[in-house]
């Protein structure tokens, strides 16, 4: 057969018809049917992914989701029940079929205050490892508006590429969690100051991710240059959860509650407030106060608060959560035949420390390093086979340790 009378297998179209004719073994593939194909491949992949989500999201409904939270969360009960709504109600909107209606369900990514240690990143990662989707924990400080040193917004979505091994569809349906999102509120109120290149810059970047759009993104990160190949990400079904400490931010709320007690009736409440922990009181007008840009929260519907860990919740994440501190070293132990015991007393004087360290919970982990460290090394492979860690040994592996220079510190 000379070249000329080559055809698609496919369509039956001649060479010269075709763009492109691509010879396989005993076939030939024009690149119209090689567009089709590819067409029909993407289709069923999104449908399989589909019923696959559905199979493995639907099933989790959202006492079900906030259940599984239980076994990882101490506490925070009411980000607990507010963020298994959202992120119910997010994938029911990613599975709605497409209907004639214009009920559009609008996408409710989630923001949390609350003080460092308390929860936030923990909280995203139980719900993405519960979906089984990709995550990507990225911090709101690195980045800057694009053309300056930091990082541009799109690497946000380079990190999610690569949590889901460059999966793209996998990564449209992942969840992404920006620590410190009140490090890029505006730093002040007066635009005439030097530019705000990581502050409100910053925001106008997110807010089209956290909306939905397509964006280019670098696959390696690092700056968008001419040469390099890009992969397409829609970040619509993605979903966006930020946190932040807010420093300062009761400061906005107590105004405006005292405001409101004395446009109302002074005796409103007064004694009924919470004044240890007024966060949880939070509208989004404080975040708009505190230096958010509107639009910016408007895109985070979803607003909730972390309480402070006090002493009781200290002490049950020591013990309590499924993969608790204390139950890991004694699958540690038990991998040696050792039997760990620690008594109530050593916990409590571990909380104690974490509380006079200000370490908060992520406290507890070094302490407990630093008290069995040095049984951790000299046990293994001895006669020895019980571990008994009272509040005295605690005390005594904790002074010769060099934690207690932290204390200098803080
Ligand atoms: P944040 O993101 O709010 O700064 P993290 O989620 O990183 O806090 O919390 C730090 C560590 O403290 C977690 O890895 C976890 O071990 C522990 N922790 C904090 N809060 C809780 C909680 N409510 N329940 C269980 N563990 C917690």
């Amino acid at each position: 057969m000379s070249k000329e009378e080559l055809e698609c297998s496919f369509c039956g179209r001649k060479k010269a018809e075709t763009n492109l004719l691509i010879a396989g073994l005993d076939a030939h593939i024009c690149d119209r049917c090689i567009e089709q194909a590819h067409g029909i491949v993407v289709e069923e992949a999104l449908h399989s992914t589909n019923s696959e989500l559905s199979k493995e999201l639907m099933l989790k409904k959202p006492k079900a989701i906030k259940s599984f939270l239980d076994d990882y969360i101490i506490g925070q009960e009411y980000t607990k029940k507010v963020m298994s709504v959202a992120v119910y109600n997010h994938y029911k909107r990613l599975l709605q079929p497409k209907s004639d209606d214009d009920i559009d369900i609008q996408k409710s990514n989630i923001i949390v205050v609350g003080q460092t240690g308390t929860g936030k990143t923990l909280l995203a990662k139980t719900v993405a490892r519960m979906l089984n989707v990709p995550l990507a924990i990225v911090d709101a400080t690195v980045l800057t508006e694009a053309g300056y040193v930091g990082e541009d917004v799109e690497s946000i979505l380079t990190r999610l590429l690569q949590a889901a091994d460059y999966n793209v569809e996998k990564a449209q349906h992942g969840i992404v969690f920006i620590d410190e999102i009140d490090k890029i509120a505006r730093k002040s109120d007066n635009p005439s100051i030097t530019r705000d290149v990581s502050g409100e810059g910053v925001q106008q970047a997110l807010l089209k991710l956290l909306e939905g759009t397509t964006v280019n993104v670098p696959p390696k990160g690092g700056r968008k240059h001419p040469d390099q190949k890009f992969i397409e990400v829609n970040t619509e079904n993605i979903l966006f959860i930020a946190g932040g400490a807010f420093d300062g931010i009761d400061r906005h709320i107590s105004k405006r509650l005292n405001m409101q007690a004395v446009g109302f009736s002074a005796s409103k409440s007064e004694d009924t407030l919470d004044r240890e922990n007024l966060l949880r009181y939070i509208i989004p007008k404080d975040l708009k106060d505190f230096g958010l840009i509107p639009e910016i929260i408007g895109r985070l519907p979803v607003l909730s608060y972390m309480n402070p860990l006090d002493r009781g919740t200290l002490r049950a994440i020591l013990t309590e959560p499924k993969n608790a501190i204390i139950k890991q070293y004694h699958k540690l132990f038990e991998m040696d035949e050792i039997d760990f015991v620690i008594t109530e007393e050593a916990l409590a004087f571990i909380v104690d420390q974490a509380i006079e360290y200000k370490l908060g919970a992520r406290g507890l982990r070094s302490l407990c390093e630093a008290i069995l460290t040095d049984a951790m090394f000299e046990l293994p492979g001895t006669e020895e086979k019980k571990l008994k860690v009272t509040r005295e040994y605690a005390e005594q592996k904790l002074n010769k340790s060099t934690i207690k220079k932290l204390k200098a510190v803080s």
